[in-house]
């Protein structure tokens, strides 16, 4: 896929790049799925299938069952039973099979990497580099814990809870299964999880996984389906725990699902982060970490720097540069090993995207996309970045989800704050500036969990990660990220 680059923005030209497809011959995707229950592959009882498409080809992968209420029951009842055994192994065993499954995560990561990005449209280098070693990590990390939960809460007795129902999103499917996965089994509970309805294969390369590692059958048990079959996992009454990443929206039906019922929750959910460059920051590394922070996976990042905000004196030149850098990203097959920008993951997310990108040339805002030619096939949309952006706007306002940043600016460090406190959302932030005393004093008044100083998106299985306000409450990663797993008793 030939893509046209523009070169009439004053930077050199880029560089031409012959194809560089990974191989796909080493990877076997069936043809049907079932789910994955009491360490089996059974057939859904629903009988119903539904199809799991490329967004770079719109080729069809797998069929994938669709499990209903006596689906989702079937695999509580036998994470229940295993719950029993699993909870009482020493500890120390229960760590070797977690760390079992890290290793074989590592054995198999280039299998895992092409499927990824076969399934989603991210490109490969992030799959390759990003996505399968951090969630080969998270197993390894909790596989550490898992014999010394003792240390990790000093004179309490952690117990484990019981049955885990976890809900995940499509824009990270192996990595968010290892974040919800790997905690849960090191503190001693057992899981049912249920994948994104788009991206489900490789939670079920995972499921191949837990039986060559020969995991307790129960212990996993993954049910694929659309939302009503997440609703149904997160509302069954024998599921004591529920762990839920996607949006606001689901997130605030969840938390009324579970009002009441005693059942703990944790939610990660929505962003719209602010980026914040100074100007004393290092124009050339600010533009890599802003390119990075919003056209990273196309922008279907919770934490994305879909906001950046630019001190007045230096919009000028850092926008010159951002637009060149923009001119010289690579969009196209997301299998090619040069790929900047994939695919949009599916049509419904495509058509959000241009919605809201409309809204923002219909309110006044002006917007920027190098030239490029989207490829015929497949769902896609160009990096994008809108300047006079208003506030209220709403591309300033709402999660657009896609590879779209909105530019702001501001006169002083308080503007800064306010306006990066100015969203109903709290997951992350970035600041860029040489001083150190100044990254304090922002990282002290911004409302978000997580804030990056000098780099954005970095991921560390030990740091916790988590929202604020409407990005959810919780936390995931770290020592932080078994605390929603355990009950503490004295
Ligand atoms: P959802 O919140 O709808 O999906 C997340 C997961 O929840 C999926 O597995 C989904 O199933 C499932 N789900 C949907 N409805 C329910 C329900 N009532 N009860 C339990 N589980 C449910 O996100 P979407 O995929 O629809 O994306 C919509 C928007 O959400 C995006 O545009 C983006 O803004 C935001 N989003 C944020 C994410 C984040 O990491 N914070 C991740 C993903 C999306 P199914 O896949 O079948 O819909």
């Amino acid at each position: 896929m030939a893509i046209a680059k523009r070169t009439d923005l004053g930077a050199p030209a880029p560089f031409e790049y012959a194809p560089a497809p990974e191989a796909t011959d080493h990877v076997t995707i069936a043809p049907k799925y079932d789910l994955f229950i009491g360490g089996r592959f059974v057939r859904a009882h629903s009988r119903r299938r539904f199809p799991t498409v490329n967004p770079a080809t719109e080729e069809v992968l797998s069929e994938v069952a669709e499990a209903d209420e006596a689906d989702v029951d079937r695999a509580v009842t036998a994470a229940g039973d295993a719950f029993r055994t699993w909870s009482g192994l020493p500890a120390a065993r229960r760590a070797r099979y977690v760390f079992r499954l890290s290793r074989l995560i590592q054995e198999r990561a280039r299998e895992l990497a092409v499927v990824e990005t076969m399934d989603g449209g991210k490109p490969i280098k992030e799959s390759r580099d990003v996505d399968v070693p951090l969630a080969a990590a998270h197993f390894f990390y909790y596989a550490g814990w898992a014999d010394k939960l003792e240390w990790a809460f000093p004179n309490r007795r952690p117990r484990p809870l019981g049955v885990a129902g976890q809900v995940i999103p499509w824009n990270f499917p192996l990595l968010m299964l290892a974040w919800k996965v790997a905690p849960a089994l090191a503190a001693g509970n057992t899981v049912v999880l249920k994948p994104a309805e788009t991206t489900p294969l490789t939670a079920m390369l995972f499921a191949d996984i837990c039986q060559q590692a020969e995991l307790p059958p129960g212990v996993v048990n993954i049910v694929t389906g659309a939302g009503a079959t997440g609703a149904l996992v997160t509302g069954h009454p024998a599921v004591r725990k529920v762990a839920f990443t996607g949006s606001t929206e689901v997130g605030k039906l969840i938390q009324r699902q579970v009002a009441g019922t005693g059942k703990r929750l944790t939610l990660e959910l929505g962003g719209k982060a602010a980026n914040v460059v100074f100007d004393d920051a290092p124009l050339d590394q600010a533009v890599e970490g802003i390119v990075n922070g919003i056209y990273f996976n196309q922008g279907h990042v919770c934490c994305a720097g879909s906001r950046l905000l630019v001190q007045e004196s230096i919009v000028g030149p850092l926008l010159e540069k951002l637009k060149q850098r923009l001119g010289t990203l690579r969009l196209g097959d997301p299998l090619d090993k040069n790929t900047d920008v994939g695919a949009i993951n599916s049509p419904q997310q495509l058509r959000k995207i241009e919605g809201l990108v409309n809204s923002g040339v219909e309110e006044g805002a002006e917007l920027f996309q190098p030239a490029c030619r989207l490829p015929e096939r497949g769902y896609w949309f160009p990096p994008t970045l809108f300047t006079n952006v208003a506030q209220s706007s709403r591309i300033a306002r709402e999660e657009i989800f896609g590879p779209v940043l909105s530019v702001l600016t501001f006169r002083t460090p308080d503007e800064a704050v306010e306006k990066a406190n100015n969203t109903p959302y709290g997951l992350a932030a970035g600041v860029w500036t040489e001083k150190g005393s100044r990254i304090l004093w922002m990282s002290e008044r911004m409302r978000a969990g997580v804030v990056w100083a000098n780099t954005y998106n970095r991921f560390d299985p030990t740091s916790p990660f988590g929202g604020y306000k409407e990005s959810g409450f919780g936390r995931e990663g770290g020592l932080q990220g078994l605390l929603p797993y355990v009950e503490l008793a004295r």
